[in-house]
């Protein structure tokens, strides 16, 4: 990856401070782009009077933005970098910094699996009636089917979405594959999301039913994995950091919902829940929270809520409860539960596990809206 293709948008933040003539100024800056963090400190100090400190606790999205203990110390803004404001108040002044990342890939490598994702979309929309008589043991059988019974297909458009340093392209993307033959439809989703074509780890709600099958612009994983689980459309990858082209296995996805069952199972005897709560402001999710725990109850179970920043195996495992329901960022249920020592599962999850909910009826992703 060229880090020097990332381009940061500094000249706002620099006139905002000059304008409010600020004097204490935080930094916030995602893990990736850390190491180039003390570059843009100086740049900011040299044209500015403020001083700048650099949060520098892990920050992985704008659900984290640093709240009032900054405000303890005296700081009078926040600028926050590489994520898109949302509908949170965090209590502080903050400028929303864009990051933009110049990588222009061929669509070439990508259209073989499009063309393969369109027959798919294709064959579903012609049987999707069949589908939803499917019997619960045969959808039980058939997870990924599952996951796309609660998204029922109206239509097979192609949906371009992206990370949100590769948006600034995806209008021009969007007319290549028309170009070349493809309904493209760039969904714009709630109001935690800021721009068309935007999904995060926790959000995807643009998708529609006209929608078939997707393209995602971006690299890693991360973003294909929770919107595949969402939606249960096939999903191809082009990454503009490589040119490279992939798609997001149904395998893989299979073997997610297999875990996701498994753990499910495994809370089937459990007595008592830790419920999780996350301090970040845009994790935040009390009433969740408190809902859960009047269900566990009202199964003659116990459940115990635990209010974290950070969560991590080395912060809760040791509480003498039989499993955790996780109610602060979705993907640390989906992603991370291996590390943890007892079953870590959503609040989906857990109406599942208490017999209130039927997996069979097609998996729901956690999202925050
Ligand atoms: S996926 Fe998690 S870390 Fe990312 S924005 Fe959502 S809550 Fe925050």
């Amino acid at each position: 990856m060229d880090m020097n293709r990332h381009e940061f948008q500094l000249d706002d933040l620099i006139e905002r401070i000059k304008a409010n003539d600020n004097r204490l100024v935080a930094l916030q800056v995602p893990e990736g782009l850390k190491m180039q963090a003390l570059e843009m400190m100086d740049t900011i100090e040299e044209d500015t009077s403020a001083r700048i400190i650099l949060a520098a606790d892990p920050c992985y999205g704008a659900c984290d933005l640093v709240h009032d203990k900054m405000q303890r110390m005296g700081v009078e803004l926040v600028a926050h970098m590489g994520h898109s404001q949302m509908n949170i108040d965090s209590g502080m002044p903050t400028e929303f910094i864009n990051v933009t990342y110049d990588g222009d890939p061929a669509i070439d490598p990508v259209l073989p699996i499009l063309e393969q994702h369109r027959r798919i979309a294709e064959s579903r929309l012609s049987r999707v009636e069949e589908d939803r008589q499917m019997s619960e043991e045969e959808a039980k059988e058939l997870f990924v089917d599952a996951v796309g019974r609660v998204s029922p297909l109206k239509g097979t458009k192609l949906g371009l979405v992206g990370s949100i340093q590769h948006l600034h392209l995806i209008f021009e993307y969007k007319e290549r594959l028309e170009a070349v033959g493809y309904e493209v439809e760039i969904p714009v989703g709630g109001a935690r999301l800021s721009f068309p074509g935007q999904v995060l780890g926790c959000n995807y709600s643009g998708d529609s039913d006209e929608i078939g099958h997707y393209l995602f612009l971006g690299s890693g994983d991360f973003h294909p994995i929770g919107l595949v689980l969402h939606t249960g459309k096939p999903l191809a990858m082009l990454d503009p950091y490589t040119g490279g082209a992939e798609e997001m296995s149904f395998g893989r996805i299979e073997k997610i919902l297999r875990q996701r069952f498994g753990l499910i199972m495994s809370c089937d005897e459990a007595k008592s829940f830790g419920i999780l709560i996350g301090e970040k402001p845009g994790q935040m999710r009390r009433n969740l929270a408190l809902r859960m725990k009047r269900k566990i109850e009202k199964h003659g179970k116990k459940g115990y809520l635990l209010a974290l920043e950070h969560i991590g195996p080395e912060l809760i495992d040791f509480y003498p409860v039989d499993a955790f329901v996780n109610t602060a960022c979705p993907r640390i249920a989906i992603d991370d539960s291996v590390r943890y020592a007892k079953p870590l599962i959503t609040p989906f999850e857990l109406e599942v596990a208490l017999g209130e909910k039927k997996w069979e009826l097609g998996y729901k992703f956690d999202e925050i809206p």
